[in-house]
């Protein structure tokens, strides 16, 4: 068994973030991922630009600048790789932690590796930093689990002439609606509201209702997809049930962040939906277990947390550690 301090599990920005953090008070934590190193932002599509301006997600006072108005994916990943080597901090790739028992005043952490090996660590401390990018909300409808069903989009190019059905109204539905437009997919965007969702970004908005109103992009509003089968979908719309044919379904319809792991952990969930936590130190109920990044927002609105604000948690995560052990 292995023994450490403190673990974080996690290396999204918000887990490097705090992996500094308590560098800087004097505690070395061990940051246990799944993949390897800002794994989520490598999934995302491969020509993103992010929405903040590269200052914003800045971690451990390391410079990002980009020469774009907002940074690039492969920009961020190059920042938030740098930004842990040049910090030093100790990461744990391709491990996941499958469970976290308390027992007296620490924690039992057992993992398995890629191929399944089982390891235990012991911890007295626990960070959990684990995102939502492995939690996509899921339609719960017939032939959503087809090969040709994804709630992830990448990249255009593989779906070039092809008929595409997109489902959700929101800022990767209208990206990646774009994208294909672009590259001569027949792209239809499905979505239940009667209007575009209120987040999609003020910059995107015009060029997207543009290709609606021009009829490159057809948009069936308060509309959804009631089955997926090889060659077509069934389409509820408030006119009635249509069959549209169909290629690929990319279901981008958000991400919620893996509550059971923190139930399983001893954490409980408030009546309005998030996890029990002290704004002021990020400490769970569970004393010990702390929780940093998206993994405090509710459920049902994952999105109310993202890296400009959750990259502080750590701070919080440092001071309340530093006070607790008196460190300098
Ligand atoms: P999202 O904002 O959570 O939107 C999900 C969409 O799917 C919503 O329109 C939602 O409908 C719909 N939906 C959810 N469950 C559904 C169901 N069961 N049936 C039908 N429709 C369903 O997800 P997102 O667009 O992937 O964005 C996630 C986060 O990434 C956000 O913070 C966003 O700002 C960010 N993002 C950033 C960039 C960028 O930086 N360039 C690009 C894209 C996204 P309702 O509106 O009715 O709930």
């Amino acid at each position: 068994m292995i023994t450490e301090h403190t673990i974080i599990i996690g290396a999204g920005p918000c887990g490097l973030a705090a992996g500094i953090e308590l560098q800087r008070v004097g505690i070395t934590p061990l940051i246990i991922e799944k993949r390897n190193v800002v794994h989520s932002i490598s999934q995302y599509p491969t020509y993103m630009n992010f929405f903040s301006t590269a200052d914003r997600l800045e971690i451990g006072d390391i410079p990002f600048t980009s020469p774009n108005d907002k940074p690039s994916r492969l920009e961020a990943l190059n920042y938030y790789r740098m930004a842990a080597q040049r910090h030093k901090l100790r990461i744990k790739p391709y491990t996941s932690i499958t469970k976290i028992t308390k027992i007296d005043n620490h924690f039992i952490l057992d993992a398995v590796d890629q191929y399944n090996e089982p390891s235990q660590y012991r911890a007295d401390h626990v960070v959990i930093s684990t995102g939502y990018f492995d939690h996509p909300n899921l339609l719960g409808i017939e032939g959503e689990d087809l090969p040709k069903v994804s709630h992830f989009f990448r990249e255009a190019h593989p779906y070039a002439g092809l008929n595409v059905a997109i489902i959700g109204g929101s800022n990767s539905s209208i990206d990646a609606a774009l994208e294909l437009e672009r590259v001569g997919a027949h792209v239809t965007v499905i979505y239940r509201r009667a209007e575009l969702s209120r987040s999609v970004k003020a910059w995107v908005r015009p060029i997207f209702e543009t290709k609606v109103e021009k009829g490159s992009i057809q948009l069936l509003l308060q509309s959804q997809v009631q089955s997926i089968s090889k060659y077509h979908i069934e389409v509820n719309t408030s006119e009635g049930v249509v069959t549209l044919q169909n290629d690929f379904v990319l279901a981008l319809t958000g991400f919620h962040p893996d509550q059971p792991f923190l139930t399983t952990a001893g954490v409980t969930i408030e009546a309005e939906g998030h996890p029990t936590f002290n704004e002021e130190t990020m400490e769970s109920n569970v004393p010990g277990i702390y929780l940093a990044g998206v993994v405090v927002s509710r459920k049902e609105d994952a999105n109310e947390i993202f890296i400009e604000s959750g990259r502080y948690h750590g701070n919080k995560i440092a001071a309340h550690l530093k006070q607790k052990y008196k460190l300098d």
